[in-house]
């Protein structure tokens, strides 16, 4: 009997010995690789990863994978980089090569009107000026949300009086509104939030220009503010035309137009550029509308930094 006990003793102390070889071994090549891992994610994550770095022959293959697919990550946002690069350099170039044939146009095209030209031609030298000025606009605006979108413009949003921003941008809409006999009215608020003024005139101009443009003569735009616990709401109103509710998730598209304003000047950036601007600040935009009766389109802008 006790032969047996020390037979069964003797098989079963080298077996304990070679499990716990295995486990020990095991748990020493998963720490290994963890730390292989963590290698090659800090890599990857500070942007200098290279599986030149890795003996090939000394990975297991998941470690081998992680490497080929930090090796694509790496390779694909080195390609977007340059990508970025090539588009910065067009968009400047487009803006500057552009900007002195259209300030050409338009120089000449008023210098005509001055000369005694038959009716036609006026018509003819209206529609010039007219076209020039749309396109100036539209490579303003591309160009503008294009340097938006590539961080190369950068809103600076600091604590500041709503005020100042809404009275420059009302003001800016005014004689616009004269023409077309729309009263544009705002209060004076003491609110302050988080914003970059001038960006941000540009955006609530773009919402005014808008309330204006599609208000028929005669109607009304009010600007109010309103001050919640983290945000501050400037709603632009107006009694114009309205957005019918399908079209409500389509107007902040980029060169979006509703069919029914294609009688309007227009070129589908402003709402979008607005939404970049807006959003650039850690704001939103919301707009509501009913079909015929005007607009509300209101401004997020946060309170505290
Ligand atoms: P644009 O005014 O140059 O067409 P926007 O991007 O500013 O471009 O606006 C996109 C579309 O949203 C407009 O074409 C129009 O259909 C609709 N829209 C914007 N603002 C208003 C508004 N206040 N009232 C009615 N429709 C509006």
């Amino acid at each position: 009997m006790g032969g047996r006990v020390m037979e069964v003793i003797a098989c079963a102390v080298p077996a304990v010995f070679v499990c716990l070889a295995v486990m020990t071994y095991s748990h020493i090549r998963q720490l290994r690789m963890f730390r292989t891992l963590d290698r090659m994610l800090e890599e990857a994550i500070d942007g200098n990863f290279s599986e030149s770095h890795y003996d090939e022959s000394r990975l297991s293959s998941f470690e081998i994978k992680l490497a080929r697919y930090l090796t694509q990550c790496s390779l694909s946002s080195g390609r977007l980089m340059r990508d970025r690069e090539r588009l910065k350099g067009l968009i400047s170039d487009i803006s500057h090569q552009t900007k002195t044939p259209l300030a050409s146009i338009l120089l000449y095209a008023g210098l005509l009107r001055e000369y005694p030209i038959p009716k036609e031609c006026v018509d003819s030298v209206d529609a010039i000026a007219k076209q020039a000025e749309k396109l100036q606009f539209l490579i303003d605006a591309l160009v503008k949300s294009g340097r938006l979108e590539l961080g190369v413009i950068s809103v600076h949003p600091r604590l500041e009086a709503l005020s100042p921003c809404i009275a420059a941008a009302a003001q800016q809409v005014l004689p616009f509104a004269a023409k077309k006999n729309v009263s544009v009215s705002w209060a004076e608020t003491d609110a302050k939030a988080v914003f970059d003024p001038k960006w941000t005139q540009e955006a609530v101009f773009n919402l005014l220009d808008n309330a204006v443009k599609y208000t028929p003569p005669d109607g009304e735009v009010r600007i109010s503010v309103k001050e919640y616990e983290m945000f501050c709401r400037i709603d632009v109103e107006d009694s114009g035309i309205g957005v019918k509710e399908e079209e409500l998730g389509h107007i902040f598209e980029r060169f979006y137009r509703s069919p029914s304003v294609r009688n309007e000047q227009g070129v589908g950036l402003g709402l979008y550029l607005a939404r970049e601007i807006v959003a650039g600040q850690g704001g939103y935009i919301k707009a509501a509308s009913e079909f015929g009766k005007g607009s509300r389109f209101s401004v997020f802008l946060i309170r505290r930094s």
